[in-house]
Protein backbone atom coordinates (compact mmCIF):
# COMPACT_ATOMS: atom_id res chain seq x y z
CA UNK A 1 0.00 0.00 0.00
CA UNK A 2 1.34 3.51 -0.97
CA UNK A 3 2.04 5.65 2.05
CA UNK A 4 1.84 9.07 -0.15
CA UNK A 5 -1.37 11.43 1.34
CA UNK A 6 -3.56 13.10 -0.75
CA UNK A 7 -3.98 16.85 0.64
CA UNK A 8 -6.94 17.35 -1.45
CA UNK A 9 -8.75 14.18 -0.17
CA UNK A 10 -7.27 14.66 3.66
CA UNK A 11 -8.86 18.34 3.17
CA UNK A 12 -12.17 16.87 1.95
CA UNK A 13 -12.24 14.03 5.38
CA UNK A 14 -10.85 16.96 7.20
CA UNK A 15 -10.49 14.91 10.15
CA UNK A 16 -8.13 16.66 12.40
CA UNK A 17 -4.14 14.99 12.66
CA UNK A 18 -5.11 12.69 9.93
CA UNK A 19 -4.15 12.29 6.18
CA UNK A 20 -5.83 9.98 3.52
CA UNK A 21 -3.61 7.79 1.97
CA UNK A 22 -6.45 5.92 -0.02
CA UNK A 23 -10.06 6.45 -0.76
CA UNK A 24 -11.50 4.12 -3.12
CA UNK A 25 -15.19 2.35 -3.10
CA UNK A 26 -16.13 -0.70 -2.48
CA UNK A 27 -19.34 -2.86 -2.34
CA UNK A 28 -21.15 1.07 -2.21
CA UNK A 29 -18.67 2.31 1.11
CA UNK A 30 -16.41 4.65 0.84
CA UNK A 31 -12.58 2.79 2.31
CA UNK A 32 -10.37 5.43 3.21
CA UNK A 33 -7.15 4.63 4.30
CA UNK A 34 -5.75 6.98 6.93
CA UNK A 35 -2.96 7.72 9.19
CA UNK A 36 -2.03 10.71 11.79
CA UNK A 37 0.03 13.29 10.33
CA UNK A 38 2.31 12.83 13.60
CA UNK A 39 5.60 10.91 11.56
CA UNK A 40 7.94 12.37 14.50
CA UNK A 41 7.43 11.50 18.34
CA UNK A 42 9.34 11.48 21.55
CA UNK A 43 9.49 9.07 24.05
CA UNK A 44 6.63 10.00 26.69
CA UNK A 45 9.12 8.28 28.94
CA UNK A 46 12.41 9.76 28.03
CA UNK A 47 11.52 12.26 25.21
CA UNK A 48 14.02 10.56 22.90
CA UNK A 49 12.64 10.17 19.53
CA UNK A 50 11.05 7.19 18.95
CA UNK A 51 11.65 4.65 16.11
CA UNK A 52 8.53 2.99 13.98
CA UNK A 53 8.07 -0.04 15.18
CA UNK A 54 5.01 -1.41 13.00
CA UNK A 55 1.20 -1.15 12.20
CA UNK A 56 -2.18 -1.75 13.04
CA UNK A 57 -4.94 -1.17 11.33
CA UNK A 58 -8.26 -0.53 13.15
CA UNK A 59 -11.38 0.09 11.25
CA UNK A 60 -14.20 2.86 12.34
CA UNK A 61 -16.95 4.40 10.61
CA UNK A 62 -17.15 7.89 10.01
CA UNK A 63 -20.03 10.30 8.57
CA UNK A 64 -21.44 9.36 5.95
CA UNK A 65 -19.75 11.24 2.51
CA UNK A 66 -21.28 12.61 -0.71
CA UNK A 67 -24.51 10.22 -0.01
CA UNK A 68 -21.79 6.50 1.26
CA UNK A 69 -21.39 5.26 4.21
CA UNK A 70 -17.54 5.78 5.15
CA UNK A 71 -15.39 3.27 6.71
CA UNK A 72 -11.84 4.28 8.01
CA UNK A 73 -9.15 2.58 8.20
CA UNK A 74 -6.38 4.14 10.34
CA UNK A 75 -3.20 2.54 9.60
CA UNK A 76 -2.27 3.40 13.69
CA UNK A 77 1.65 3.22 13.88
CA UNK A 78 3.51 1.42 16.96
CA UNK A 79 6.31 2.76 17.95
CA UNK A 80 9.37 1.76 20.03
CA UNK A 81 11.60 4.15 22.24
CA UNK A 82 15.59 2.87 21.50
CA UNK A 83 16.93 4.32 24.45
CA UNK A 84 18.39 1.39 26.48
CA UNK A 85 17.93 3.19 29.61
CA UNK A 86 14.09 3.97 29.48
CA UNK A 87 11.79 1.94 30.71
CA UNK A 88 9.19 2.29 27.87
CA UNK A 89 9.39 -0.18 25.34
CA UNK A 90 6.74 0.48 22.78
CA UNK A 91 3.55 1.88 22.39
CA UNK A 92 0.37 2.67 20.26
CA UNK A 93 -0.05 6.33 19.51
CA UNK A 94 -4.00 7.87 20.52
CA UNK A 95 -5.76 10.01 19.36
CA UNK A 96 -9.09 11.77 20.31
CA UNK A 97 -10.87 11.83 17.45
CA UNK A 98 -10.77 8.12 17.21
CA UNK A 99 -10.72 6.64 21.08
CA UNK A 100 -9.15 3.20 21.89
CA UNK A 101 -12.14 0.48 21.38
CA UNK A 102 -15.09 2.82 19.88
CA UNK A 103 -16.74 1.60 16.47
CA UNK A 104 -16.68 5.28 15.03
CA UNK A 105 -15.09 8.06 15.49
CA UNK A 106 -15.76 11.05 18.24
CA UNK A 107 -17.42 13.37 15.35
CA UNK A 108 -20.07 10.47 14.03
CA UNK A 109 -20.45 9.60 17.59
CA UNK A 110 -21.29 13.63 18.40
CA UNK A 111 -23.86 13.82 15.47
CA UNK A 112 -25.61 10.71 16.35
CA UNK A 113 -25.89 12.33 19.69
CA UNK A 114 -27.34 15.44 17.46
CA UNK A 115 -29.45 13.66 15.76
CA UNK A 116 -31.13 11.47 18.27
CA UNK A 117 -31.54 14.59 20.87
CA UNK A 118 -31.56 17.35 18.92
CA UNK A 119 -33.71 16.34 15.92
CA UNK A 120 -35.27 13.56 17.90
CA UNK A 121 -34.27 10.58 15.70
CA UNK A 122 -35.30 6.69 16.54
CA UNK A 123 -32.11 5.49 17.89
CA UNK A 124 -32.11 2.96 15.59
CA UNK A 125 -32.73 4.92 12.43
CA UNK A 126 -29.43 7.00 13.60
CA UNK A 127 -27.60 3.40 13.85
CA UNK A 128 -28.54 2.09 10.58
CA UNK A 129 -28.02 5.06 8.82
CA UNK A 130 -24.16 5.03 10.21
CA UNK A 131 -23.88 1.10 10.21
CA UNK A 132 -23.47 0.28 13.60
CA UNK A 133 -26.04 -1.17 16.41
CA UNK A 134 -28.57 0.14 18.72
CA UNK A 135 -26.64 -0.04 21.77
CA UNK A 136 -23.51 1.80 20.02
CA UNK A 137 -25.52 5.10 19.17
CA UNK A 138 -27.12 4.86 22.64
CA UNK A 139 -23.41 5.24 24.55
CA UNK A 140 -22.35 8.02 22.34
CA UNK A 141 -25.96 9.95 23.02
CA UNK A 142 -25.45 9.10 26.58
CA UNK A 143 -21.40 10.23 26.43
CA UNK A 144 -21.86 13.19 24.28
CA UNK A 145 -25.25 14.57 25.76
CA UNK A 146 -24.66 14.05 29.28
CA UNK A 147 -22.29 16.93 29.67
CA UNK A 148 -24.52 19.06 28.18
CA UNK A 149 -27.41 18.28 30.23
CA UNK A 150 -25.34 18.76 33.41
CA UNK A 151 -23.82 21.97 32.03
CA UNK A 152 -25.35 23.83 35.25
CA UNK A 153 -25.21 27.08 32.85
CA UNK A 154 -28.29 25.41 31.66
CA UNK A 155 -30.63 26.17 34.64
CA UNK A 156 -28.89 30.17 34.97
CA UNK A 157 -31.51 32.87 35.24
CA UNK A 158 -34.48 31.65 35.75
CA UNK A 159 -37.26 34.37 36.27
CA UNK A 160 -40.13 32.11 35.76
CA UNK A 161 -40.89 28.67 36.93
CA UNK A 162 -43.70 26.44 34.81
CA UNK A 163 -44.38 22.67 36.43
CA UNK A 164 -46.41 20.29 34.21
CA UNK A 165 -46.94 16.62 34.16
CA UNK A 166 -46.65 14.45 31.57
CA UNK A 167 -47.25 10.69 31.19
CA UNK A 168 -43.51 8.76 31.03
CA UNK A 169 -44.91 4.93 30.53
CA UNK A 170 -48.63 4.82 29.57
CA UNK A 171 -50.46 2.01 31.90
CA UNK A 172 -50.22 -1.56 30.72
CA UNK A 173 -52.36 -4.75 32.37
CA UNK A 174 -49.59 -4.73 34.88
CA UNK A 175 -48.74 -1.64 35.79
CA UNK A 176 -50.57 1.84 36.39
CA UNK A 177 -49.43 4.75 34.27
CA UNK A 178 -46.15 6.33 35.45
CA UNK A 179 -45.99 10.14 35.58
CA UNK A 180 -42.88 12.52 35.11
CA UNK A 181 -43.28 15.94 36.26
CA UNK A 182 -41.21 18.51 34.07
CA UNK A 183 -39.63 22.00 34.87
CA UNK A 184 -39.79 24.30 32.43
CA UNK A 185 -38.46 27.61 31.87
CA UNK A 186 -41.28 30.37 30.94
CA UNK A 187 -39.53 32.98 29.21
CA UNK A 188 -37.21 30.94 27.13
CA UNK A 189 -39.25 27.67 26.84
CA UNK A 190 -37.12 25.74 27.77
CA UNK A 191 -37.07 21.91 29.45
CA UNK A 192 -35.21 22.53 33.22
CA UNK A 193 -35.70 18.98 34.24
CA UNK A 194 -38.12 16.33 34.38
CA UNK A 195 -38.62 14.44 38.03
CA UNK A 196 -39.86 11.37 37.91
CA UNK A 197 -43.14 10.94 39.73
CA UNK A 198 -45.75 13.91 39.89
CA UNK A 199 -45.69 14.21 43.88
CA UNK A 200 -44.83 16.66 46.31
CA UNK A 201 -42.25 15.20 47.08
CA UNK A 202 -40.28 14.90 43.49
CA UNK A 203 -40.54 18.59 43.13
CA UNK A 204 -39.52 19.22 46.71
CA UNK A 205 -36.40 17.35 45.86
CA UNK A 206 -35.53 19.44 43.13
CA UNK A 207 -36.13 22.90 44.64
CA UNK A 208 -34.62 21.82 47.24
CA UNK A 209 -31.02 20.93 45.02
CA UNK A 210 -30.94 24.26 44.17
CA UNK A 211 -28.52 27.23 45.85
CA UNK A 212 -30.22 29.73 47.53
CA UNK A 213 -29.71 32.50 44.96
CA UNK A 214 -31.10 30.23 42.20
CA UNK A 215 -34.59 30.50 43.94
CA UNK A 216 -34.25 33.75 44.44
CA UNK A 217 -34.19 34.53 41.38
CA UNK A 218 -37.29 33.19 40.34
CA UNK A 219 -40.58 35.69 40.65
CA UNK A 220 -43.45 33.47 39.02
CA UNK A 221 -44.31 29.83 39.57
CA UNK A 222 -46.81 28.35 36.78
CA UNK A 223 -48.55 25.26 37.71
CA UNK A 224 -51.27 22.59 37.35
CA UNK A 225 -54.08 23.35 39.54
CA UNK A 226 -54.64 19.28 39.78
CA UNK A 227 -51.47 18.58 41.67
CA UNK A 228 -50.25 19.53 45.31
CA UNK A 229 -47.56 21.28 43.69
CA UNK A 230 -48.00 24.01 45.79
CA UNK A 231 -47.40 23.12 48.78
CA UNK A 232 -44.06 21.91 48.18
CA UNK A 233 -42.93 25.09 46.15
CA UNK A 234 -44.03 27.05 49.63
CA UNK A 235 -40.63 26.54 51.96
CA UNK A 236 -38.01 27.13 49.11
CA UNK A 237 -39.88 29.32 46.65
CA UNK A 238 -42.33 31.23 49.40
CA UNK A 239 -41.55 34.47 47.74
CA UNK A 240 -42.87 33.56 44.32
CA UNK A 241 -45.83 34.59 42.82
CA UNK A 242 -47.82 30.98 42.09
CA UNK A 243 -50.04 31.53 38.95
CA UNK A 244 -52.18 28.72 37.42
CA UNK A 245 -51.72 29.52 33.78
CA UNK A 246 -53.46 29.35 30.68
CA UNK A 247 -52.53 26.29 29.68
CA UNK A 248 -53.17 23.95 33.04
CA UNK A 249 -56.76 25.54 33.39
CA UNK A 250 -58.04 25.47 29.97
CA UNK A 251 -56.53 21.49 29.50
CA UNK A 252 -58.73 21.13 32.82
CA UNK A 253 -61.61 22.37 31.14
CA UNK A 254 -61.44 20.64 28.15
CA UNK A 255 -61.08 17.29 29.87
CA UNK A 256 -64.19 17.83 31.54
CA UNK A 257 -66.00 18.61 27.84
CA UNK A 258 -64.44 15.61 26.92
CA UNK A 259 -66.37 13.88 30.03
CA UNK A 260 -69.21 15.33 29.66
CA UNK A 261 -69.23 14.25 25.84
CA UNK A 262 -68.45 10.33 26.39
CA UNK A 263 -70.87 9.90 29.13
CA UNK A 264 -73.62 11.45 26.88
CA UNK A 265 -72.44 8.98 24.09
CA UNK A 266 -72.75 6.35 26.56
CA UNK A 267 -76.11 7.29 27.60
CA UNK A 268 -77.47 8.28 24.15
CA UNK A 269 -76.36 5.55 21.86
CA UNK A 270 -75.70 2.89 24.98
CA UNK A 271 -71.62 3.04 23.39
CA UNK A 272 -68.64 4.56 23.49
CA UNK A 273 -67.88 7.05 20.25
CA UNK A 274 -67.48 5.68 17.21
CA UNK A 275 -67.17 7.08 14.25
CA UNK A 276 -70.14 7.92 12.82
CA UNK A 277 -71.76 9.37 16.00
CA UNK A 278 -72.50 12.93 15.92
CA UNK A 279 -70.41 13.72 18.98
CA UNK A 280 -67.48 11.83 18.08
CA UNK A 281 -67.50 13.34 14.75
CA UNK A 282 -67.23 16.97 16.64
CA UNK A 283 -65.00 16.02 19.51
CA UNK A 284 -61.88 18.15 18.25
CA UNK A 285 -64.28 21.13 17.63
CA UNK A 286 -65.51 21.23 20.81
CA UNK A 287 -62.20 21.62 21.86
CA UNK A 288 -61.32 24.59 19.77
CA UNK A 289 -61.17 27.85 20.91
CA UNK A 290 -64.78 29.61 19.75
CA UNK A 291 -62.91 32.29 17.71
CA UNK A 292 -61.41 30.32 16.25
CA UNK A 293 -63.71 27.83 14.48
CA UNK A 294 -64.09 28.38 10.95
CA UNK A 295 -68.03 29.72 9.74
CA UNK A 296 -67.79 25.52 8.61
CA UNK A 297 -66.75 24.54 12.20
CA UNK A 298 -69.01 26.36 13.61
CA UNK A 299 -72.40 25.03 11.15
CA UNK A 300 -71.41 21.43 11.98
CA UNK A 301 -70.26 22.13 16.25
CA UNK A 302 -74.08 23.27 15.81
CA UNK A 303 -75.27 20.62 14.18
CA UNK A 304 -73.37 17.74 16.04
CA UNK A 305 -74.94 19.31 19.25
CA UNK A 306 -78.31 19.28 18.04
CA UNK A 307 -78.17 15.37 16.86
CA UNK A 308 -76.54 13.90 19.60
CA UNK A 309 -77.02 16.32 22.78
CA UNK A 310 -80.33 15.88 23.56
CA UNK A 311 -80.11 16.94 27.41
CA UNK A 312 -77.62 19.96 26.15
CA UNK A 313 -75.38 19.05 28.76
CA UNK A 314 -72.34 18.48 26.36
CA UNK A 315 -73.49 22.45 25.28
CA UNK A 316 -73.36 23.31 28.58
CA UNK A 317 -69.80 22.37 29.06
CA UNK A 318 -68.86 23.56 26.01
CA UNK A 319 -69.95 27.06 27.46
CA UNK A 320 -68.00 26.74 30.76
CA UNK A 321 -64.73 25.88 29.05
CA UNK A 322 -65.44 29.58 26.97
CA UNK A 323 -66.17 31.20 29.78
CA UNK A 324 -63.20 30.09 32.26
CA UNK A 325 -61.39 30.61 28.90
CA UNK A 326 -62.81 34.39 28.83
CA UNK A 327 -61.00 34.94 31.97
CA UNK A 328 -58.02 34.44 30.70
CA UNK A 329 -58.99 36.33 28.05
CA UNK A 330 -60.11 39.65 29.55
CA UNK A 331 -58.00 42.85 29.36
CA UNK A 332 -56.69 42.79 32.77
CA UNK A 333 -57.81 41.49 36.41
CA UNK A 334 -61.04 44.08 36.90
CA UNK A 335 -62.39 42.26 33.49
CA UNK A 336 -61.12 38.81 34.76
CA UNK A 337 -62.74 38.76 38.21
CA UNK A 338 -66.24 39.74 36.53
CA UNK A 339 -65.66 36.96 33.46
CA UNK A 340 -64.54 34.80 36.52
CA UNK A 341 -68.32 35.70 38.17
CA UNK A 342 -70.01 34.40 34.54
CA UNK A 343 -68.38 31.37 34.80
CA UNK A 344 -69.15 30.80 38.36
CA UNK A 345 -72.89 31.52 37.72
CA UNK A 346 -72.99 29.43 34.48
CA UNK A 347 -71.64 26.29 35.96
CA UNK A 348 -73.84 26.71 39.39
CA UNK A 349 -77.05 27.31 37.05
CA UNK A 350 -76.64 24.33 34.88
CA UNK A 351 -75.86 21.95 37.10
CA UNK A 352 -73.87 19.68 35.19
CA UNK A 353 -71.45 17.63 37.47
CA UNK A 354 -68.36 17.63 35.62
CA UNK A 355 -68.76 20.97 35.32
CA UNK A 356 -69.90 21.87 39.01
CA UNK A 357 -66.68 19.95 39.94
CA UNK A 358 -64.55 22.02 38.15
CA UNK A 359 -66.28 25.05 39.19
CA UNK A 360 -64.51 23.38 42.57
CA UNK A 361 -61.13 23.19 41.39
CA UNK A 362 -61.27 27.15 40.34
CA UNK A 363 -62.76 28.13 43.49
CA UNK A 364 -60.23 26.60 45.27
CA UNK A 365 -57.58 28.27 42.83
CA UNK A 366 -58.79 31.55 41.99
CA UNK A 367 -56.39 33.83 43.22
CA UNK A 368 -53.55 31.85 41.46
CA UNK A 369 -56.29 32.26 38.31
CA UNK A 370 -56.78 35.67 38.86
CA UNK A 371 -52.66 36.56 39.70
CA UNK A 372 -52.03 35.10 36.00
CA UNK A 373 -53.47 38.90 34.84
CA UNK A 374 -50.92 40.57 36.97
CA UNK A 375 -47.56 38.00 35.94
CA UNK A 376 -47.50 40.42 32.44
CA UNK A 377 -45.36 38.17 30.35
CA UNK A 378 -46.42 35.02 31.69
CA UNK A 379 -47.50 33.15 29.19
CA UNK A 380 -48.80 29.39 28.27
CA UNK A 381 -47.07 29.20 25.15
CA UNK A 382 -43.34 27.97 26.32
CA UNK A 383 -45.32 25.24 28.54
CA UNK A 384 -47.50 24.19 25.55
CA UNK A 385 -44.41 24.59 23.60
CA UNK A 386 -42.27 21.54 25.59
CA UNK A 387 -45.46 19.81 25.87
CA UNK A 388 -45.40 19.00 21.89
CA UNK A 389 -41.40 18.40 21.98
CA UNK A 390 -41.87 16.16 24.23
CA UNK A 391 -44.66 14.38 22.30
CA UNK A 392 -42.29 14.00 19.69
CA UNK A 393 -39.58 12.11 21.99
CA UNK A 394 -41.93 9.92 23.04
CA UNK A 395 -43.26 8.89 19.91
CA UNK A 396 -39.75 8.05 18.48
CA UNK A 397 -39.55 6.33 21.76
CA UNK A 398 -41.64 3.58 21.58
CA UNK A 399 -41.99 3.75 25.06
CA UNK A 400 -39.23 4.23 27.26
CA UNK A 401 -38.34 1.14 29.80
CA UNK A 402 -35.29 3.57 31.26
CA UNK A 403 -36.17 6.91 33.25
CA UNK A 404 -32.58 7.67 32.65
CA UNK A 405 -32.85 6.95 28.82
CA UNK A 406 -35.73 9.35 29.04
CA UNK A 407 -34.93 12.38 30.90
CA UNK A 408 -31.83 12.41 28.38
CA UNK A 409 -33.53 12.68 24.95
CA UNK A 410 -36.56 14.88 26.71
CA UNK A 411 -33.24 16.94 27.62
CA UNK A 412 -31.47 17.07 24.96
CA UNK A 413 -34.52 17.88 22.71
CA UNK A 414 -36.05 20.72 24.63
CA UNK A 415 -33.31 21.59 27.30
CA UNK A 416 -29.59 22.47 25.59
CA UNK A 417 -29.25 25.05 23.04
CA UNK A 418 -27.14 23.57 20.35
CA UNK A 419 -24.62 25.21 18.53
CA UNK A 420 -25.62 24.98 15.25
CA UNK A 421 -23.32 25.61 11.87
CA UNK A 422 -24.68 28.21 9.57
CA UNK A 423 -24.87 26.88 6.22
CA UNK A 424 -25.17 29.34 3.60
CA UNK A 425 -27.19 28.96 0.42
CA UNK A 426 -24.49 27.87 -2.16
CA UNK A 427 -26.34 30.25 -4.79
CA UNK A 428 -25.65 33.48 -2.78
CA UNK A 429 -22.24 32.61 -1.81
CA UNK A 430 -19.26 34.52 -4.15
CA UNK A 431 -17.87 33.04 -6.84
CA UNK A 432 -14.48 33.28 -5.49
CA UNK A 433 -12.98 29.89 -6.38
CA UNK A 434 -10.94 27.93 -3.79
CA UNK A 435 -7.88 25.71 -4.68
CA UNK A 436 -7.58 22.37 -3.43
CA UNK A 437 -4.64 20.25 -3.62
CA UNK A 438 -2.73 23.11 -2.72
ZN1 LIG B 1 12.08 6.28 26.16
Amino acid sequence: MGQHSSASASRLLGLDGFEVLTAEITGGEWQVTVQTTASVVGCRGCGVRAELHGRRTVRVRDLPFAGRPVVLAWRKRIWRCREPACGVRTWTEQTVVIRPRVVLTERARAEACRRVGKDAHAVAAVARDLGVGWATVMRAVHEHGTPLVEDPGRLEGVAALGLDETSFLKATRRAPTRWVTGLVDLERGRLLDVVANRTRAAVDGWLHARPRDWLAQVNTVALDPWRGYASALVAPLGHARVVVDHFHAIRLANVVVDQVRRRTQQATLGHRGRKPDPLYRIRKLLLTAAEQLTSRGRVRLRAGLQAGDPTGEVAAAWQGKELLRAVYAAAGPVAARAALERFYRWADGVEVAELSRLARTVRAWEVEILAWHATGGCSNGPTEAVNLLIKNVKRVGHGFRSFTNYRLRLLLHCGVAWQTHQTASLRRRSPRLVVVGQ
